[in-house]
């Protein structure tokens, strides 16, 4: 099947042929840019399309966007979740931050490639755009997958959305364990948790889970500590 057809049939999602164009030019631009620096460990298209794209639309399953709508994609890589879904989805506003400045190269280069306007790219670790009042409290939505486990992620994650927002974790089978351990996570930075929402992958034979949190109370200030603290010393460890 095509991006197209899978897009529709998993996801209820509608791409144009132009939108399509714009995945072919990503994943054949990844390829590229991967022989020359280490981006992913999946090029292979079909690989990409089901891996990479229609796991980053997944998002999806428990999140519609309104136009207008801000999100941020944390730890971003070379642009998943939130590169798809900027093409997607070409009325909202997506903020991609990494830590690592040739990621941020690489995405500058597709979204020159494909044209897409509603994109912004940030080199910053995700400990300081979290004090910094373009970026926390300012998301209607954030995302991240492949980051770090939940207690660190959430502390990453939650300063950056607004009272109300949505963050949404994407997992595999350690979900619900990680969320088990997020707790006193949870209190301190002021989420409450959503139940798991499983989303299968026929394609893969796998499924895959999304951990959604709703921003209920704004961040205290000391969060999120500095940079390397929520990896080395989690909230509740
Ligand atoms: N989300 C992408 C990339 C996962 S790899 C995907 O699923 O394919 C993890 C990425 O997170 C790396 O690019 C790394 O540079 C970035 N990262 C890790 N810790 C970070 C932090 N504290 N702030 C910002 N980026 C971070």
């Amino acid at each position: 099947m095509s991006l197209i057809e899978e897009a529709q049939s998993q996801f209820g999602l509608t791409l144009t042929p132009e939108q399509a164009n714009q995945f072919d030019i990503y994943a054949r631009e990844l390829a590229d840019w991967n022989t020359r620096m280490n981006l992913t460990a999946i090029t292979e298209p079909d690989e990409v399309r089901v891996r990479h794209f229609l796991d980053s639309l997944s998002v999806v399953a428990v999140m519609g966007f309104d136009n207008g709508d801000k999100a941020v994609d944390v730890g971003t890589g070379a642009g998943f979740p939130g590169l798809p879904l900027a093409i997607a989805f070409p009325d909202i506003h997506v903020t991609l931050i990494d830590a690592t400045a040739k990621k941020i190269t690489f995405l500058e280069h597709i979204v020159a490639e494909c044209g897409l306007t509603n994109v912004q790219t940030v080199h910053a670790r995700a400990e300081d755009a979290g004090h910094d009042s373009a970026h926390r409290g300012q998301y209607d939505v954030v995302v991240a997958r492949a980051v770090a486990r939940l207690p660190s992620l959430l502390e990453y994650m939650l300063p950056l959305a607004k009272v109300g927002g949505f963050c949404i974790a994407m997992k595999g089978d350690s979900a619900s364990e990680e969320l088990e351990d997020s707790k006193r996570a949870l209190f301190v930075l002021g989420g409450e948790a959503k139940p798991i929402a499983d989303v299968p992958f026929p394609q893969i034979d796998r499924t895959h889970y999304l951990v959604t949190i709703e921003k209920t109370q704004k961040t205290p200030k000391p969060y999120p500590r500095k940079a390397g603290t929520p990896t080395r010393k989690p909230i509740g460890f």
